[in-house]
């Protein structure tokens, strides 16, 4: 088996299963930390938009959902239908 080249220099790859030589295998590598932060910066550009804050998920949110009920116990919204 011929030994393969690097698809992005020409030159010899690590192995002959890779696809990059070492160089361009951590370029690669790079790229792809970029690429997968980019799409995080998205993600929560994305949230934040729509009002999601995802950090606050979880107890936060457990406790904000007690509040809010709380909160529609004490003052119901629906005090026309009541009456
Ligand atoms: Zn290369």
């Amino acid at each position: 088996m011929p030994p393969r080249l690097c698809t992005a220099c020409g030159a010899l790859a690590v192995s002959r299963w890779s696809k990059y030589c070492a160089a361009c295998r951590e370029i690669g590598r790079q790229n792809q930390k970029a690429a997968t932060s980019r799409a995080n910066q998205l993600r929560w550009a994305e949230w934040r938009e729509r009002g999601i804050d995802p950090t606050h998920g979880g107890e936060a949110a457990a406790k904000r959902g007690a509040a809010i009920r709380q909160s529609n116990v004490e003052k119901p919204r629906r005090r026309k239908d009541a009456q």
